[in-house]
């Protein structure tokens, strides 16, 4: 049996005075789809406590063995453009047709401005009500590296218990969307009507990730401007290099209305659409395992870097750094003296 959660002579905490995890017995909850056991396991994914991480590891080793695999959708939209809406709209009729569906945020902002995603209660008000639904708030973070990895593994949480949808959310900032693309099957932008000048407001690269930009406030007084923006965007993906992951059409530009529920099923045939084309043409199981290589790869990144952190390398770096300053070391050298220090050079 693996256990864990007491180790690291930390006997004095309260974590540590309660029972010990047992990560076979988590794992088998989650299987079973137990809510509260996944919501367990992503406060374990997202704890910085090196027993805990130790634990993470090895319970996401235990549920890999299952492979159980879900449509992961990314959706990214700048603040106001109508996300939460989207995704409780869309979610309640992902459930109607009989799926279960998580949501997750990745919001890479340790100070947030211009309105934190998932943070307030009151979003999601009947999707978060459904015992098909599963939604998580976006944990505070600090650094891009640990919110993608807390990320990739709170999805793979998501997957073994059993979820046939993951929406992924983020905020239109840019590298956050990187993050979530690395994580995603597909990937919608979802944006609002606006005059024709703010086609250059989306950055070319976000635009470049979109396998599906969605153009949101289709409705009443908004629709003829809506109409207008999705021509403009639809002329604008036309004009990208045609991507070979993508059947002729892709990247696509549609009109939604979440708030009037409106354009939701012709959205989610073309993601069906668009996912069953890879699927079958080989794209989809390349996808995960560039993704997979991309995450080993941070991973020993993230690793290296953690080890910059500890208060001996911190003063380490601070004393080498002097001596480079004052002429004393060649930058060269002190980098070498620093690297065999931590055991890595
Ligand atoms: P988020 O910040 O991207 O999550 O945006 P919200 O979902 O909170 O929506 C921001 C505002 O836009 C709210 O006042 C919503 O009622 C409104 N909104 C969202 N979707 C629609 C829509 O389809 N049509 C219209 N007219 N308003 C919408």
């Amino acid at each position: 049996m693996a256990a864990a959660g007491n180790s690291g002579g930390s006997e004095n905490t309260a974590a540590s005075r309660k029972a010990p995890l047992d990560i076979d017995d988590l794992a088998a909850r989650i299987l079973n789809g137990e809510r509260r056991a996944l919501a367990r396991a992503i406060t374990l994914v997202e704890s910085g406590r090196a027993d805990h991480r130790e634990a993470t590891t090895l319970l996401l080793d235990l549920l890999a063995r299952e492979n159980r695999q879900a449509l992961r959708i990314g959706l990214s939209g700048t603040p106001g453009v109508g996300k939460s809406t989207f995704i409780e709209s869309f979610g309640m009729k992902l459930i109607a047709e009989g799926l279960r569906v998580a949501v997750l945020a990745v919001d890479p902002s340790s100070t947030r401005s211009g309105g934190s995603i998932l943070g307030d209660k009151t979003r999601m008000e009947y999707l978060s009500r459904q015992k098909n639904a599963f939604i998580r708030p976006s944990p505070s973070q600090t650094h891009l590296g640990g919110v993608g990895r807390r990320s990739r593994e709170a999805v793979a949480l998501c997957e073994a218990a059993g979820f046939d949808v993951v929406l992924i959310e983020t905020v239109g900032v840019g590298q956050s969307e990187t993050v979530v693309s690395e994580i995603s099957d597909l990937f919608l932008l979802l944006l609002a009507p606006a005059g024709g000048d703010e086609l250059q407001g989306v950055k070319r690269g976000i635009m470049e990730m979109a396998d599906i930009i969605l153009v949101n406030k289709a409705d009443g007084d908004l629709k003829a401007a809506a109409t207008r923006t999705c021509a403009d965007y639809a002329g604008a993906l036309r004009l990208l290099r045609k991507r070979p992951q993508d059947p002729e059409g892709y990247p696509k530009a549609l009109m939604v209305s979440a708030m009037a529920k409106d354009g939701l099923g012709r959205a989610w045939d073309e993601m069906q659409a668009l996912a069953d084309w890879r699927q079958t043409n080989g794209h989809w199981q390349g996808r995960r395992s560039e993704q997979a290589r991309y995450w080993f790869d941070e991973e020993v990144r993230q690793a290296l870097l953690a080890r910059l952190q500890t208060p001996w390398a911190q003063s380490r770096m601070a004393d080498l750094s002097e001596d480079v300053a004052a002429g004393q070391m060649t930058p060269a050298a002190a980098a070498k003296d620093m690297l065999a220090g931590l055991g890595v050079g």
